[in-house]
This record gives C-alpha cells, structure tokens and sequence, in this order.
C-alpha cells in the first residue's frame, strides 16, 4: 500500500465479479494489453466481436490492402524472441501476412483461451454500488468486470453514403470494410470506387487492371505519395534484424511513431534548388517520409506547404497524360500532408488506362443510386458492382456503437455528442473504472499504431499493477485535469495547419449525424510529448484521478 494522497482506504478482497479487466476488442491494442494483464497474473479477457483476432486486419481484406508504415516497424517490439522469429516479405507487407502476425502472436502467448470471439459487446452499464461494469454481447452474454479497458479501434465504423436509392442498387454492393472471406470476382465487371482515400487509392490501383471498367466517383481530391513497396530478401531480414534495437529507438525517438521525422530544417534554411533536390529524393524514397521527414515547417507554414504543394501537383501532372484529368486529381481545397497522405504504387497512371474514368462529384454530384447504377447530374452509369471505400466514423464511432451507461445514467454519446472529452486520452469524467486504451485524444493512437499502442499499454499496465497492489476498486477521471487536456489538446492541434482542414481527423463525416462540425479527435502533440505526460502522471501516483479502494464501498455493495 503506498502513501499517495489521492489513494483513500484500503483493500477490498472477494467482489464477486467476473474479471479484474475486461478488455473489448483483441486487435493490435487489446490483443497486446491481454497479454500484459494476464504477465502480471491479473483475472483478464477480451471480447472480440470477430471470430479471431487482428482488429483491423482481420476486417480489411479489401484488394491492395497493406501497410504504409514499414512492416518491421508495424510489430510488437516487447518480446525478441517474436522479433527474431517473424520474418517480414515486403517493405509493406500486404494484409493476409499481417493478420498471420497476429494469429501467430496469440498463439504464441497462448492469448486465444483467454478470448471471447463473436462476442460484439452492445452495452456497458457501471453498477454504481459495486463501482464496476456489467458487459452484454450481441448474443445476449453478459460479464461483470471491476475495470473496462477499450481497444475497438479508430476506425472499425465504417460509413456509407447516404445517397438516395442506395438500397435499390441490383448488383453488389459494400463497403470495403466488408469485403467478403471469400473474395469477390470482379473480373470483367463494371465497377465503381466512391472514395479516395487511403483505402480508395489502395484498391482502385489494384483492380484497375482486372476489371472491364472501372469509374472512380471522386469527391474531393487527395494529395498522394509514392509508397516504394519492394520485397525483402532474406539477407536484408537477417540485416533488419541486426538493427531492430536502432530502428525502435528511432521510432521511439520519432514525433509520430514512424522512422521518418521532421527534417530539423525549415524550408527557406536552403536554397529553392536544394529544398527541390530534397524532395525529388523524398519523393523517390520508400514510405511517408515525404509527408513526415520534410522540413519542419511544411505541415505548420502557409507558405512552405504551398511551395511543397505545387511540386507534387507537378508531379501528378507528370504522371497523368489527360492534363483535365490531372487538375481534377490536384486537390484545390487543402494542401500536402494536412490531410492523411494516402501512400499508393502507380495509383495516378490507373487514370491513363481506356478502361478507367475518373467522374468528379464536385461537377456532377451523385443525385442517386439506381437498381443498375449509380445516376449523377450528368448521366446514368451503369455498374455490376459499387465499392464504397468511404471510411469511418473514426475514433469516437466505435464508442457511439456500444450503449455505454455510466454515473447517474449518463450516456457516453450523450457526453460526447457535441465531441469527446477526456482526461488525457485515458478516461472522462461520469465513467468511472473505464479506461480507453484507444479513445479520443490520446497521444498514442495519432501514432504509427502499434508504436502507440505499446506506449498506452505500459502505462496501463503499470496504473493496473498499482491498482491491484493498493487493492482500488474504483478510479475516476478529475474534471479540472479532464478540461485542463481537452484545452491543451485543442491549443496544440492549433500549431498544425491540419486543424483548417476536413477530414476525419478532425471529426469530419457528412455520412454521420453531426459529422459537419470539427471534433478534437487527435492529439498531434505526438508520443514523445504524451509519453512524457504520461510518465509525470504515473510518478506523482496519478493526480489527475480520484481513486478509491474497497472498503470506501457502501455496504449494500
Ligand atoms: P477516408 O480517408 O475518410 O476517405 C473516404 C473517402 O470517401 C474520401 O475520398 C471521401 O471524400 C469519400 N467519401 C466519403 N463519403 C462520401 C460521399 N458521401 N460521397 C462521395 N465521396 C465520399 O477513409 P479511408 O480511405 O477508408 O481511410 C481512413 C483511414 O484509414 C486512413 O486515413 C488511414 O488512417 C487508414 N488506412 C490505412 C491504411 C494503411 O495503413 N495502409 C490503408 C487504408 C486506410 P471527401 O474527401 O470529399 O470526404
């Protein structure tokens, strides 16, 4: 039992509940935090709504979904035995390897036993008289747990447009969150992508070439940059693994998680040859080094972005042959990197294919879907198949998907329907013994993820090691120290020239209710900074939380 002020009473034994921790969702994150639980011989499970494990990369099976972190960088770092023995085929590596990863992660650990699979959790009610959660899964199992760990993912509620005549469509239709176990032949088909995101890239450059047509319906445009995908060879493996340590730590040392980091440099400290010499080698170079490795203040100044702005449009230019069909693919809107860069492998030479078109929703906005199509204000077009590659209610959907009930009946939606608030990025007020693993403005999931992810998870782990050694039943989040982040997260997201733009970092999604106003999402401090937060937070016995032990439990408990 240690001394810390905020620590009242002492331990509670025997409270007839279920689990200490119960963790939803057993993806990169929740996979990672069972296993560190059940390491300090915590009672802990996860429910997952799947029917194995991999989150994200259990779902996404869309063609061309892979990587754009590099793959040795996209691994758990905690254990060199997984290290040594997981080799990696590509720079990038596709999907399926991915999710072989993490099966091969929990066989390993021997985390399967301790998961619930098909079990979607639909509410989360805490029980006031005994501070814990009682859990119910879509199949109508319930749990009681003193603590409720989240780790569904960031974006794991994927949204559809709401056009008009969606449902009459009479071909196939989905979302590419969707995509069938099976595959989905679409050989010779006539198909239309709505989305170019990330994920939109990735698949109109993969199909383009195995369908009869393809019509990309484009809203607007975004910046893109060469991934520089290549295999790795056994020699490089045993190479990469030699500097595992080296590559973590720059990882570690990195503002965003990745091996890129902003150049110390700002634009105007070199000459405009210099500054173009740079970016051509940028350009060339594997990953998102272009976006993230760039002088410093390209994502922070007007200026420098639009400087770096108009060399990538010259790039998109060159690479397009129709010069129409390039302006449409230059976004006019925002400039580079202040949208997520979707990183793509000949994703502008599809367009200069005969059997790809590109239809711009700003022109000619979607007036409906039909039983054979999809009509705009132009013309009819007809199609087999509809893909919707777009995107997520990201962040806070996940939570908005589970009916989560906590003090006096407050409703989590409810608190954060106007945005979320919490206190830094691992709890909100009137929810108490809820800790968000991954959750809203968390300095840890605005990171290459599974950097984050381990950051989150050893504070986690450690909050839980104290909690069960000073035997707390209950912990819960101080308002003062909960607006004092939300301030603090907004005043930084400020620096960044990303806050004036619309996407779903900050909160944007027209196909939601209340998705045309910004949300402070993300932290873009970056992990370092909220590491270090973190850290100050644990050495001075966790300030920012009122914490309570059993025998502060009312007796009817
Ligand atoms: P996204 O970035 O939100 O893109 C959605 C796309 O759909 C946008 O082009 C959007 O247009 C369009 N769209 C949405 N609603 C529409 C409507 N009603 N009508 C027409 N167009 C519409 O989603 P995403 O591409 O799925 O990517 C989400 C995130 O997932 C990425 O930012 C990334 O973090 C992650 N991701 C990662 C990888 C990877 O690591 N390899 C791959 C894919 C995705 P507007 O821009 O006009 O809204």
């Amino acid at each position: 039992m240690t001394e810390d002020a905020n620590v009242v009473d002492k331990v509670r034994s025997d409270d007839g509940l279920d689990y200490e921790f119960l963790i939803i969702g057993a993806g990169v994150c929740g996979l990672y935090q069972l296993h560190r639980l059940l390491e300090i011989g915590a009672k802990a499970t996860a429910l997952e709504a799947n029917s194995d494990v991999g989150g994200t990369w259990y779902n996404n099976r869309y063609p061309g979904c892979r990587f754009d972190s590099e793959s040795y960088t996209y691994q758990y770092s905690f254990d060199k035995e997984l290290l040594g023995e997981w080799n990696w085929s590509e720079r990038f590596a596709a999907q399926p390897e991915t999710l072989r990863y993490f099966q091969h992660v929990a066989e390993k650990f021997g985390l399967r036993k301790h998961i619930q699979f098909n079990s979607r959790v639909v509410s989360a009610v805490y029980n006031e008289n005994n501070p814990s959660w009682l859990v119910t899964t879509a199949g109508g199992a319930t749990f009681t747990t003193r603590f409720l760990m989240t780790a569904m993912g960031l974006l794991s509620a994927p949204t559809v447009p709401r056009f008009e005549g969606r449902d009459t469509f009479g071909g196939t239709s989905l979302h590419t969150f969707d995509w069938p176990h099976a595959g989905l032949d679409l050989a010779g088909k006539r198909v239309g992508v709505v989305g170019t995101g990330a994920t939109g890239v990735q698949v109109i450059s993969t199909i383009a070439d195995k369908v009869k047509t393809l019509t990309v319906f484009q809203r607007d445009a975004n910046w893109c940059a060469p991934l520089g995908n290549a295999p790795i060879s056994e020699p490089e493996m045993a190479q990469l693994k030699e500097t595992y340590d080296e590559i973590f730590e720059r990882c570690f040392n990195s503002p965003n998680g990745f091996l890129h980091r902003p150049d110390r440099r700002i634009s105007t400290d070199v000459s405009r040859e210099e500054r173009l010499a740079w970016w051509e080698e940028l350009y060339g170079a594997p990953g998102f080094g272009i976006w993230l490795g760039n002088f410093r203040d390209t994502l922070m100044n007007e200026d420098a972005n639009a400087e770096l702005s108009e060399f990538i449009a010259a790039k998109v230019r060159a690479r397009v042959d129709d010069p129409a069909v390039a302006e449409k693919l230059i976004p006019h809107d925002h400039g580079f990197g202040t949208k997520r860069v979707p990183l793509e492998t000949r994703y502008y030479e599809v367009y200069n294919r005969p059997n790809v078109r590109l239809v711009d929703l700003m022109e000619t906005p979607v007036e409906r879907v039909t039983p054979s199509g999809i009509t705009t204000t132009a013309e009819d077009i007809e199609l087999d198949v509809i893909i919707y590659a777009t995107g997520f209610d990201a962040v806070t959907g996940p939570f908005d998907r589970i009916d989560f009930v906590g003090e006096n009946g407050l409703k989590l939606r409810d608190k954060w329907k106007d945005g979320p608030e919490t206190c830094v990025g691992v709890q909100t007020t009137g929810f108490p013994n809820l800790l968000t693993c991954v959750g809203p403005q968390s300095g840890s999931v605005a990171a290459n993820f599974p950097r984050g992810i381990e950051d989150i998870v050893a504070w986690m782990t450690d909050f839980a090691i104290y909690i069960r050694e000073n035997g707390v039943t209950e912990v819960r989040a101080n308002r003062e120290a909960e607006l004092a982040w939300v301030e603090h997260v907004r005043e930084v997201n400020q620096e960044v020239l990303f806050t004036k733009t619309k996407s779903w970092f900050n909160g944007y999604n027209l196909n939601v209710d209340g998705g045309d106003k910004p949300r402070v999402l993300i932290y873009t401090g970056g992990a370092v900074r909220y590491r270090k937060r973190l850290a100050e937070e644990r050495a001075a016995g966790y300030p920012s939380f009122e914490i309570l032990t059993g025998d502060a439990l009312p007796e009817s408990s």
